[in-house]
Parts: C-alpha cells; structure tokens; sequence
C-alpha cells in the first residue's frame, strides 16, 4: 500500500477526530503521527507504513507526544525502534482506557494501568 493509502485509511479511521484526545479535526491544525518513528529512509518499511503505526492527531496531541517522550511512550504512542513489538502490539491510553489501533478501527483491551 502506498503512503497516500495509508494515510487516507488512518483519516478514515479517526472518522476526523484526533485519535487521543477526540477533537473534531476539522477546524484546527492536525497531523498524522508515526507511533514507531520513520527515522533514515524508514518509510518503505511496511511496519513503519503500516495503519497500525499511524494515528491521525491534532497538533496539541502532537506537541505532547514530542514534549513528553517518556509519558507517550509508556502509553503507546510512541514506539521505540528497539521495542521488538509491531505498533499493532503495543496498546494506547486513551481517556482512561487501554486499546490496541488496527487498520480500520480502535479496540479496546482490558490492561491495568501501569501508573
Ligand atoms: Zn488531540
């Protein structure tokens, strides 16, 4: 699949809302985030391409996520490139709750938060 595909399944998904904090995405600055970074050259890497990887966010979601790297990466939102898990793998916390992001929608799973 290309990017723009896989870009248009994670909008799709979000059903234009930001995948962390559910804003409407339509009227403020959004982005769409690579939970495992696309570092050098990363981005023919199909686990890096893949939906699973992408969450469509608003700016302030992202600026968190960049800001608070330890935090975001204990609630899934970013994936080190040392973590053996596939994105599709590692949980996210949203509002509360644990889900794991798959292609076409978002699941929730029953963790105990770590903190
Ligand atoms: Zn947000």
């Amino acid at each position: 699949m290309t990017p723009t595909g896989t870009r248009a399944q994670v909008l799709i998904r979000s059903g234009g809302c930001c995948e962390r904090c559910g804003i409407c995405l339509a009227n403020v600055p959004a982005d769409v985030h690579h939970r495992r970074p696309r570092g050098m050259g990363g981005t023919r890497d199909p686990e890096i391409d893949a939906p699973e990887n992408q969450v469509a966010i608003c700016r302030v979601c992202h600026t968190w996520i960049e800001s608070h790297r330890a935090v975001a990466t204990d609630q899934g939102w970013l994936v080190p490139r040392k973590d053996p898990r596939h994105p599709r793998d590692v949980p996210v916390f949203i509002d509360g709750g644990w889900y794991l992001i798959e292609p076409t929608l978002i699941v929730p799973v029953d963790l105990t938060p770590p903190f």
